[in-house]
């Protein structure tokens, strides 16, 4: 039995536009047919990603309590970013995607350091 073999295909990057053929490995992270992301641009998302979640922590870090933020600071990044999902799902900050902005949730807008004990 082999593996089943890996097929080039042709598509088009539905970031920039360029058409271009996937690669080994090649995840598809386009729902349209035909569409996908090239591989540049693919790097693009990672940066952006990147640069988004070191803006998000840091922005959380300054709203904790000088207690919480050594605990923040003892976390891994993977528990960081947990904890930031856990926090965006639940309403207690809101991020928006495609920029930097971060603000908190105008609405029941969380006192300094509130963000650990819901
Ligand atoms: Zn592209």
């Amino acid at each position: 039995m082999s593996a089943k073999k890996f097929r080039r295909r042709k598509l088009v990057c539905g970031c920039c536009g360029t058409g271009f053929h996937t690669w080994e490995g090649y995840r598809n992270q386009d729902q349209d047919r035909g569409y996908g992301i090239c591989r540049p641009c693919q790097g693009i998302e990672e940066a952006r990603d990147a640069r988004q979640w070191s803006g998000l922590f840091a922005q959380v870090r300054t709203t904790l309590s000088d207690d919480r933020r050594r605990r923040w600071d003892s976390w891994t990044e993977e528990k960081q970013m947990a904890f930031c999902l856990r926090a965006i799902e639940n309403g207690w900050i809101s991020f928006a995607v495609r920029s930097t902005n971060f603000r908190e949730n105008p609405a029941g807008r969380p006192a300094k350091g509130e963000f650990l004990t819901k």
